[in-house]
């Protein structure tokens, strides 16, 4: 049966730029229709210009939205509160509007420690130093990781990270990328937090780690399209175990429904989404 609007109808959204190809519309509407939810969720392409105005229109309008990219550091200074772990991590990608009142939340570490919720290790590697990767270390050091790598392009990128975790007692060695291969040697956790391998970027390159990787090891790439990176692939290959960026995806957009309507994901909503999300990209192309 469609879905049909009606004068209590919901918004929510993302901004960010760019946001066209954006799978968060479909991964919440999908909760939406299985929940009953009268509720849209529609794209605004937002860019850092133009973030003040959009998000003074959205505080009479949506319910709550997220932000992506280049956004999630640039909204906090418009926001009228943050939870606790978005203050820590810095960056926010879930926004509840309370009676006009704006909060901002962080999902993206929920949804990587939920993905890496069961794996035990002690070493982690972790490949870039934006946004993605501060919550990676965030999610790796509330598991209980130990000894956290990160390695990056830019050195001076790679620094302001770890200065930021040490802030917070996060005891944490940064690498170059050319030595990148060495640390995944020894890492338990493998994380790429890069866009190497994505659809839009290069899908036929890797982060330099692929020689590294054994079974035993977990890794992780949160590039989600497509996705199969060639990192996972050969990853796979090698024996180790992989986790895809669509899991992330997913599970940071059910925690922002946790946060908006305060139903508390299950297992079962995430395999019925990812199941929406891989059928709509076999045969979108
Ligand atoms: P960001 O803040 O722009 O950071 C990008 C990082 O990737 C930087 O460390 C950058 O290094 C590095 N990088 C970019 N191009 C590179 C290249 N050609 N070679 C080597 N390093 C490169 O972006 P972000 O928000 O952290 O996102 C990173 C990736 O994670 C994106 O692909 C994004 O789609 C993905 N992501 C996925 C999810 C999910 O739910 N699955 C959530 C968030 C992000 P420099 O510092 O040297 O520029």
């Amino acid at each position: 049966m469609p879905r049909r609007c009606s004068p209590g109808t919901r918004l929510y959204g993302l901004i960010g730029s760019p946001v066209k190809h954006s799978l968060s519309p479909l991964i919440h509407c999908t909760f939406y229709e299985r929940y009953g939810v009268d509720a849209v969720y529609l794209v605004w392409d937002t860019v850092p210009e133009a973030l003040a105005e959009r998000v003074h229109a959205l505080r009479s309008l949506a319910a709550g939205f997220n932000a992506t990219i280049p956004l999630k550091e640039k909204i906090i200074g418009l926001l009228d509160g943050l939870e606790e772990d978005a203050a820590e991590i810095g960056a926010v990608n879930t926004v509840k509007n309370g009676g006009g009142k704006l909060w901002g939340y962080n999902t993206d570490y929920l949804g990587v420690m939920k993905c890496l919720g069961r794996i035990q290790g002690e070493r982690a590697l972790v490949i870039g130093a934006g946004g993605a990767a501060r919550a990676a270390v965030y999610a790796l050091y509330r598991l209980g990781v130990s000894r956290i790598i990160v390695a990056n392009r830019s050195m001076d990128r790679a620094k302001k990270l770890a200065h930021w975790a040490r802030g917070l007692g996060i005891d944490l060695e940064i690498s170059s990328l050319d030595d990148a291969e060495n640390a995944a040697r020894r890492a338990d956790i493998i994380v790429n937090a890069t866009p190497l391998g994505s659809k839009s970027c290069c899908p036929d390159q890797a982060p330099p780690v692929i020689a590294a990787i054994h079974s035993g090891q977990v890794v992780f790439d949160m590039v989600y399209q497509p996705l199969e990176t060639l990192l996972l692939r050969e990853a796979r290959k090698r024996g180790a175990r992989t986790v895809t960026g669509l899991c992330m995806l997913v599970w940071q957009a059910l925690y922002a429904e946790k946060i908006w309507l305060g139903i508390e994901p299950s297992i079962d909503d995430y395999n019925y989404v990812v199941n929406e999300v891989v059928k709509y990209l076999s045969t979108s192309g």
